[in-house]
């Protein structure tokens, strides 16, 4: 509780504090006199935590430059806690997300990806095919535990590289893969329309508005200033993607035509009984908006996707529902396959190199889902 009685900042420092996980940070183009006024607000702290029977460790406490500038070494920057020198660091973990000098987001999206892909094994043991839990009960465990980890601190990375995002995807589409029951192959489009799973960058459009519309509504909001307006957001060269949280945001506010943002009601004690109209519903006009927008964006991509037209065909538009479920598993996994046009006949068998021929083996067709399904002799009894 003393944290919160903590000497406030001054010189244009910043500080966020959760805990012992707290950090200040102070950004400009002078080093040396960022390291100054850093030093000086150290040594306010640390005699504040000693009057108080507190140490700040130097063993624990680390200090990182974000620059592009190559020159910048971390024998640049010497700050010291109470006599002992703070280590510089090139990447330094905080909140559990790893933030790295450059900010290309590679180290921490790297340790994601590591993460996931252990926790996609415990999907594939839940889902043989024959046996194992359903499509519906495999996306809950998808998105408890595999969704959850992408998402955490997704609005920071945003801005990483296509390439490290689609390592992301790749991770999303195993995973509805896995739950599908889908062959390797099946594109991945198609799969999240099958599972009601939209693309990731997508979805992280969503939470960056919705977040754009929470720092809107509370007044003096830490975050503020990161969507005002400024000059960068209209004059300086950004590739697409990698835009800042604040142009980014405010173009999906434009589109969705969001010029005010309700402000929140008051915070009231928890003993005090609210009222169902001044609950924290207050932004879920706003969110629909956004949420349709996002849609009609998915829809857009689906419509004019490179792959996946033969299940277009059957589901062209696009929605949060799984298309279709059946009971039991290995029913629903085949019924899926056969759906998604990616499934253990002639033709697909002979693409990835399991089959010398693509032939129907009763009357030397190419044996394709439409073949198997309407024109094949020896499946009459799938006819009728
Ligand atoms: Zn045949």
């Amino acid at each position: 509780m003393i944290v919160n009685d903590i000497d406030e900042p001054e010189n244009g420092i910043k500080l966020s504090l959760f805990a012992d996980d707290s950090a200040a940070w102070k950004s400009g183009s002078n080093l040396a006199a960022l390291t100054r006024d850093i030093q000086r607000y150290i040594n306010r702290l640390t005699t504040f935590f000693e009057r108080w029977g507190f140490k700040l460790s130097a063993a624990k406490t680390v200090a990182i430059v974000f620059t592009k500038n190559k020159h910048v070494r971390s024998d640049d920057v010497k700050l010291t806690t109470s006599g002992c020198p703070i280590k510089v660091e090139k990447t330094v973990k905080f909140l559990g997300v790893i933030f790295d000098k450059t900010l290309t987001w590679a180290p921490y999206l790297d340790h994601v990806v590591t993460r996931c892909n252990k926790r996609l094994n415990l999907l594939k043991v839940m889902a043989g095919s024959r046996w194992g839990a359903s499509k519906d009960v495999l996306l809950v465990v998808y998105k408890a535990l595999i969704r959850s980890l992408i998402d955490y601190g997704c609005i920071a990375y945003d801005t990483a590289s296509q390439t490290l995002n689609s390592k992301l995807e790749s991770i999303q589409s195993k995973a509805l893969r896995i739950c599908c029951g889908a062959m390797v192959g099946t594109p991945t489009a198609a799969l999240q329309v099958e599972c009601g799973q939209p693309p990731l960058a997508l979805g992280r459009q969503r939470m960056m508005a919705d977040y754009a519309l929470k720092v809107k509504s509370i007044q003096d909001h830490p975050s503020a200033p990161i969507l005002e307006d400024c000059w960068q957001f209209h004059y300086a060269n950004y590739p697409a993607g990698p835009e800042p949280f604040g142009a980014k945001v405010n173009n999906i506010l434009k589109e969705t035509m969001i010029d005010h943002v309700p402000s929140a009601p008051p915070i009231q004690a928890p003993w005090v009984k609210s009222s169902p109209a001044v609950s924290s519903k207050y932004l879920q006009p706003l969110k629909t908006r956004i949420r349709e927008y996002i849609t009609d964006q998915w829809q857009e991509r689906w419509d004019y996707s490179d792959t996946g037209q033969f299940y277009r065909d059957l589901h062209p538009v696009v929605g949060y529902k799984i298309k279709r479920l059946l009971r039991p598993r290995h029913k629903d996994d085949q019924i899926t396959r056969l759906r998604l046009g990616h499934v253990r006949l002639g033709e697909k068998l002979h693409t990835i190199g399991q089959r010398s021929d693509p032939l129907c083996a009763v009357c030397h067709e190419l044996e394709d889902v439409e073949h198997f399904l309407i024109k094949c002799p020896a499946q009459q009894q799938l006819q009728h």
